[in-house]
């Protein structure tokens, strides 16, 4: 036992993380096979596979896949057009990349605060902050769990606005029975190691058309057409942006296991509110997620902390790691207060909803390997946590 621990404490268990993969002995076996292969990339059989896998799981739309959800999402921006000059409307609480893909394609990003229920983008704030210069949407599905779709494509509809999804998190979701990506406009997913379904990095992007699926394959390599036995030709510019079929290799692994994946998350997902029980909220103060059990993909499993002050968060953080060996996350602090989006002219007071769940939103841990009696160790540590109260001010280490 280490000299920082109380003296009374038990041994601690196990460091349990908030997230870790799954890659089974079959998964490995293929990736040994490519690496055999010689084929390792570019135009190898997995990719091509992979896709058609995919193209079928999205009830036959076409799909082109990429080395992350990042690239993914610019190259989206770039198929609708989107460049300076043109707005893009999303959420403050995401991932940064989000954002940044508005800039990378010179086009300029437009905020609209979040709904405190659901921590997507909240869509009365995105009708309102639309403008003759709007020209597209990037809706977030935080937590695998999507927004309101009617009302999104209707308001798409009605302002004549591309959208393109950041589905990174919700390979799986569904909106009325149906998979997110198999509706919708151009919906983009990432593979990253975290995410439901990884390929180590990657990702994939929906289509609606053929044409679309040229263009993407295009941008994916350096705007580069190929044809007869040695044409080549550029027309548009294009990256370096294609996925590997060593990448592609674990992508189809993961494929065969993601609905039993996706079952096994909801089940934990369901434990997590069985134990915390339905007095957890007036207990603590502290706020569970919606309960949307049928449509989320239970990505993430997030609480709101109570607001203490402004190092409740690290606090809560440090003593769950420090005092149960139980990992957490943040996803994600507001967007815009970030330097860079300050520079641009985001301020405090702008979006407070994203402020305060950007500051007070924390990640337990939740993923395939994870076991009930793992859910219920998790819940006794945030309990025991939350029973004292959250210090204002973090002590020196
Ligand atoms: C993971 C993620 C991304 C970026 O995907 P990468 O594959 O890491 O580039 C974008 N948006 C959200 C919401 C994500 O979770």
């Amino acid at each position: 036992m280490t000299a920082s621990l109380p003296s009374t404490s038990a041994p601690l268990a196990p460091f349990l993380p908030f997230s870790k993969p799954t890659i089974d002995e079959d998964t490995i076996a293929m990736v040994g096979e490519v690496l055999r292969s010689g084929w390792l990339t570019n135009g190898g059989p997995k990719v091509s596979l992979f896709e058609q896998q995919l193209s079928t799981y999205f009830g036959g739309r076409p799909v082109r896949c990429f080395n992350s959800g990042t690239c993914t999402m610019e190259i989206a921006l770039r198929i609708a057009g989107i460049g300076p000059g043109d707005e893009v409307i999303t959420t403050p609480i995401s991932w940064v990349a989000t954002a940044n893909v508005i800039l990378e394609v010179g086009a300029t990003p437009v905020f609209a605060d979040i709904d405190p229920v659901t921590r997507n983008i909240d869509l009365d704030k995105l009708e309102a902050a639309i403008t003759p210069r709007t020209r597209a949407i990037i809706p977030v599905y935080l937590a695998g769990l999507p927004v309101d779709m009617d009302r999104l494509y209707a308001i798409a509809a009605k302002h004549g606005l591309r959208v393109v999804e950041d589905a990174a998190q919700a390979f799986g979701s569904t909106w009325n029975g149906q998979r997110i990506g198999a509706i919708g406009d151009m919906v983009s997913f990432s593979f990253q190691v975290n995410k439901n379904l990884t390929t180590g990095e990657g990702g994939c992007l929906v289509l609606n058309t053929q044409e679309e699926a040229v263009l993407a394959e295009k941008y994916r390599l350096q705007g580069v057409t190929r044809s007869g036995v040695d044409g080549i030709d550029v027309d548009v510019l294009g990256g370096k942006y294609n996925m590997t079929d060593i990448a592609a290799a674990i992508g189809l692994g993961q494929m065969k296991t993601i609905d039993a994946v996706t079952a096994h998350r909801e089940s934990l997902a369901h434990h997590y509110f069985d134990c915390f029980g339905p007095d957890f909220e007036a207990r603590t103060g502290a706020r569970l997620p919606l309960p949307a059990f049928g449509t989320s993909n239970w990505h993430l499993f997030q609480i709101i902390l109570p607001d203490t002050g402004p190092t409740a968060r690290a606090d809560f953080m440090r003593r769950l790691k420090d005092e149960h060996n139980v990992g957490s996350g943040f996803h994600y602090a507001a967007i815009h207060l970030f330097t860079m989006y300050r520079k641009l002219g985001f301020h405090e007071g702008m979006f407070p909803e994203s402020e305060r769940i950007g500051r007070l939103t924390v990640t337990l841990p939740l993923f395939y390997a994870m076991s009930s009696a793992d859910v219920e160790r998790v819940v006794g540590a945030v309990n025991a946590v939350l029973s004292t109260k959250l210090s204002t001010a973090v002590p020196a280490k």
